[in-house]
């Protein structure tokens, strides 16, 4: 049932709060992730967007990466913007601590400044098309055979899946269209089924 689903979001930097009001709005409990311990008894993991060289900095102190990495073993991830940063598997960049759970190459700040943040819409798997929000977004220049591509922009990816988690380079929890995370409540939800069949 979607009321009894917990959803973490780790709350060490970036965007948190925005998540967790979508998570609100739809109906489910979101729990603030700041220390290993809270990563027990949730569902899944949204790691939000904020800027992942100091995501980076932070690992070691309240929690490190190898906590994430053995919680999305089992359970899913969903990465926004620098989120998705950390969960893609090649970066080419030494300030960034990698979870390489999401078989993609990205590049940091491929879609230009701060002050040249934009609003477009996304083509894939969303009808009406969806509306998507840029801040000094990740390019995904190379999807791995594994991952799903779920939307475009301009023919390049944008949101990827794989059977686990899913991650995207806008920023869903800033606008009111709350389609996304709900696809991530069902990814959760699939899951769960799967770990209890088997
Ligand atoms: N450019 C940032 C980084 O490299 C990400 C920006 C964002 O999350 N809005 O971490």
């Amino acid at each position: 049932m979607v009321n009894q689903l917990k959803i973490g979001v780790l709350g060490i930097q970036g965007a948190y709060q925005a998540h967790l009001n979508i998570l609100h709005k739809l109906g489910v409990e979101g729990k603030l992730v700041k220390y290993r311990q809270d990563l027990k008894n949730i569902d899944g993991l949204i790691i939000p967007g904020g800027e992942s060289t100091v995501f980076t900095k932070v690992f070691g102190f309240k929690m490190e990466l190898e906590d994430i990495q053995i919680f999305a073993n089992e359970k899913p991830v969903f990465g926004t913007c620098a989120g998705l940063i950390l969960m893609a598997k090649d970066l080419g960049d030494f300030r960034v601590q990698q979870l390489g759970i999401l078989n993609i190459t990205v590049k940091r700040n491929a879609y230009g400044s701060q002050t040249e943040s934009f609003e477009s819409e996304i083509t894939g798997c969303l009808t009406p098309a969806y509306q998507a929000i840029f801040i000094r977004a990740p390019k995904i220049e190379i999807a791995g055979d594994t991952v799903h591509i779920c939307g475009s922009l301009n023919d390049d990816p944008v949101w990827v899946e794989n059977d686990k988690h899913m991650g995207c380079s806008f920023h869903p929890e800033l606008t009111e269209d709350t389609r996304i995370h709900a696809i991530f409540l069902d990814k959760i939800r699939k899951q769960i089924k799967k770990l209890q069949m088997a």
